[in-house]
């Protein structure tokens, strides 16, 4: 069975970009008859902007995407993730590092970790709570199919021996993501471009787990109109509940589908159905040919 998700971080309130995301991922599990679940990726409270999840959900709502069982939360899942460290350091494919990001930077001349604490391992005598814990990863290329992308060859020295778990103590994104496509049963991930070295991380840490893996499909970005992709750091607008129909017949252009001038005055819902009915994730284009007015 499909089942698809959409995992907005709660950093800030959806933008257009994350309209596409959630409606590719959206229209591809409802046209293979599957489920579209909903998490929120609340794992890092500093960034959070808060009330930002109740916008997310209202505004998902307001746009007619029903998610099909609870809400997940990823702050609620954090025996989970320890649970996944224990097993990576069990397996010794996790170790302790101690060095802060001044120090990386004074030793390398690139962002790459230099397994300092690897190699040093015998004199980090006592592993106290400040530590980071990093993958160690030694997969000297990684080659995976992108549905969309097609082949993807990630050489080793670009995600070297990543970071599982902060010095601050929070998760890194990339383990509690893998731990949670895998439990929720996620079959098949549809999102932006902007995560797709990340994916990589994914399916090195779910092989590492024993972990299934869901087929991944990388959607363009959107840009706005100094060509910069939007994100919430270069202050894209948020969604508004206003002009829903017009956001969405913009939204299905953009990702290449099937639109009816009808759908101007349409109810939501009916779009969505019809939307279903047509979707053709082979039309997806490469790039999109309009940029947002920001
Ligand atoms: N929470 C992540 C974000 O908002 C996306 C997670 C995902 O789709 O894998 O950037």
């Amino acid at each position: 069975m499909y089942i698809g998700r959409f995992a907005p971080s709660p950093t800030g309130e959806l933008h257009f970009g994350s309209l596409l995301a959630a409606l590719a991922s959206y229209l591809d599990a409802k046209s293979n008859n599957g489920l579209w679940l909903l998490r929120i990726d609340d794992i890092d409270p500093p960034r959070e902007l808060p009330g930002a999840s109740d916008t997310i959900i209202a505004m998902l709502q307001a746009f007619g995407m029903q998610w099909d069982q609870d809400i997940v939360f990823q702050s609620e899942r954090s025996h989970l993730y320890q649970q996944a460290l224990n097993q990576l350091q069990q397996a010794d494919v996790s170790y302790p590092c101690y060095c802060s990001r001044k120090e990386i930077k004074q030793r390398t001349s690139h962002s790459r970790y230099d397994r300092y604490c690897l190699s040093n391992k015998t004199t980090t005598t006592t592993i106290h709570t400040h530590c980071a814990w990093r993958f160690k990863n030694d997969t000297s290329s990684f080659i995976w199919q992108d549905t969309i992308l097609g082949e993807q060859r990630i050489e080793h020295s670009e995600n070297a021996d990543f970071i599982l778990k902060r010095s601050d103590s929070l998760w890194a994104y990339q383990l509690a993501v893998t731990v949670d496509d895998a439990a929720m049963g996620i079959t098949h991930v549809v999102r932006g471009r902007d995560l797709l070295m990340e994916a990589t991380k994914q399916l090195q840490l779910a092989q590492a787990l024993n972990l299934p893996t869901p087929a991944f499909s990388h959607i363009p970005l959107v840009k706005n109109d100094s060509g910069q992709k939007l994100s919430k750091q270069n202050l894209a607008p948020a969604l508004s509940t206003t002009q829903i129909n017009h956001q969405l017949y913009t939204a299905l252009q953009m990702l290449g589908q099937k639109t009816n001038d009808k759908f101007k005055n349409a109810k939501i819902t009916d779009i969505l159905l019809q939307a279903t009915q047509d979707w053709n994730p082979a039309t997806i284009p490469l790039e999109y040919s309009t940029q947002i007015r920001t």
